[in-house]
Formats: C-alpha cells, sequence, structure tokens
C-alpha cells in the first residue's frame, strides 16, 4: 500500500480592490486674469517618471483647460513659482505594495497548477499499482520477478508522494508569506485618500501629486489641481475634470466644467 497521502492546505489571497481617490480641495482662487505659470518641482525618483515626461503630462492638462478657454490660462515658465511636485508617502507605496502582491499571486497560481498537475500523475500510477496489487493477489500472491518489481514501484510512488508533499509545504510557505503581505496592504487598501493637491499659502503655490495609476489619470489629476489653480471649485459631475473623485477616465471638459471656466474667465 501506498501509505502517503497527500494533504492540500491551501491559504486564499483577499486582495481588496483599492480605495477612491479622493481631489483636495483648493485653498485659494485666482482670478483669471493673466496667464498662471507652472513648472517642474520636485519629483521623487521612486516614481519612476522622468521631469521630462512629467512636463509633458502637465502640458497636455493644461492645454485641455487652454483649449477648452480659446486662449492661455496657463503656461510653462521654468522659473514659476507654481510647482508640480510629486510626492512620496504611502498612497503610492501600499500602491506598488498592490502590484508586487498580483505579480506573486500570479507566480504561485502557476505553482500551484504545476502541483496539481504532478498529484494528477500520482494519481494515476497509485491507481494502477494499487489494481496491479489487487490482480496478484487474487490469483494467489507474486512471483519473486513480480515482488521485485512491485517494491521498485512502491519506492518510486513513495519518493514522488514525499517530493510532492515537499513543493506542497514551500508552497504553504509561500502563500503565508504573500497573506502576511495582503494584510499589510489590506489595511490601507479601500480608504478613501487624496491623489493630489493644490495648495496656496504663505509658503506660495503648489500642485503635490499622491498618486496614479496611468499616464490619464495622471493627466486628469494634474488638469484638475490646474481647474483650482485658475479658481475652479469641484462641480456634481462625475464625468467632470473638476468632479471632487478622479473616476471617469474622461479628459474632456463637460458642460459643468465649461461652465465654471466661462464663470472664472469670461467668453473671448
Ligand atoms: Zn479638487
Amino acid at each position: 500500500m501506498i501509505k502517503d497521502t497527500i494533504h492540500w492546505v491551501v491559504l486564499i489571497v483577499v486582495l481588496a480592490v483599492s480605495g477612491s481617490a479622493l481631489y483636495s480641495k483648493y485653498q485659494d482662487t485666482r482670478p483669471c486674469v493673466y496667464p498662471v505659470t507652472y513648472s517642474i518641482g520636485v519629483v521623487d525618483p521612486r516614481f519612476e517618471i522622468s521631469n521630462a515626461t512629467l512636463l509633458k503630462n502637465t502640458n497636455r492638462a493644461v492645454e485641455i483647460w487652454n483649449k477648452a478657454a480659446g486662449r492661455t490660462v496657463l503656461v510653462y515658465d521654468p522659473a514659476a513659482d507654481l510647482k508640480i511636485n510629486l510626492v512620496y508617502d504611502s498612497r503610492e507605496a501600499n500602491a506598488k505594495l498592490g502590484n508586487e502582491i498580483a505579480r506573486q499571486q500570479s507566480s504561485l497560481d502557476n505553482a500551484r497548477a504545476a502541483l496539481d498537475a504532478v498529484q494528477e500523475e500520482f494519481t494515476v500510477r497509485q491507481t494502477a499499482y494499487n489494481e496491479k496489487v489487487s490482480a496478484i493477489n487474487a490469483r494467489g500472491g507474486a512471483t519473486r520477478s513480480e515482488a521485485s518489481s512491485l517494491d521498485r514501484e512502491r519506492e518510486s510512488l513513495n519518493a514522488l508522494a514525499d517530493s510532492i508533499n515537499k513543493e506542497v509545504a514551500n508552497y504553504n510557505k509561500s502563500i503565508a508569506a504573500l497573506n502576511a503581505v495582503v494584510k499589510e496592504y489590506n489595511q490601507t487598501a479601500g480608504r478613501t485618500f487624496e491623489q493630489g493637491q493644490y495648495i496656496q499659502d504663505s509658503a506660495g503655490a503648489r500642485i503635490n501629486i499622491f498618486h496614479f495609476v496611468d499616464t490619464t489619470q495622471l493627466e486628469r489629476v494634474l488638469a484638475h489641481e490646474f481647474g483650482h489653480a485658475i479658481g475652479l471649485d469641484h462641480n456634481d459631475d462625475p464625468k467632470s475634470i473638476m468632479f471632487a473623485k478622479n473616476e471617469s477616465g474622461n479628459l474632456i471638459p463637460t458642460q459643468s466644467d465649461l461652465a465654471a471656466l466661462t464663470a472664472v474667465c469670461g467668453t473671448d
């Protein structure tokens, strides 16, 4: 008989969905009389984005308003006081952690599929072995050569079972380690956080960006904060650039955005 039984102990990885990104409220307004100038400030290298790329994204965000206004309301000036900063903190760190978890989970999924295949092979061979033993026993016992062949097969099966059990133990260890990381991730996930902010205070004006998942989201949060920089407030259309949450992916000003722009900047 084959004594080893394979026990599958598989923990479940639960990856929570990342929380909503909330724009900050602006702290001041500036009349849309002269163009607002901006420059690139401090870009944390952990965002893995070059100043040139950030400037390109920033210029695209600015063009949204310039085009809508039909004139230049925002313009790049390397000496401008309004700095665009990429500020790295737990928000971006946790997003990175989420990506790493997804990567490890996918790798463990592959390991699990390989283990399932080997276990399947083991079961087939074990069944064949047991059937052979039953048949031999039914006709009164094994010859010397049959007994020796069965011994070899049994040893081979036991070796395979040992190897599978070792791999299962390693797999379970990896899952447990990953679950610890998931727990850490989940402590921050699901919370609403600020993705960016426009600040104007005694230290001057600045736009701080804390988190973005892709170029569209970056350009949206930049356009949103620039909206505050030219004096726009939040509006209620979820598709709006000036909606309080960065969810829609829309880069075209809505009627509400345009109405607010006209109210602040006037019409040509
Ligand atoms: Zn806002």
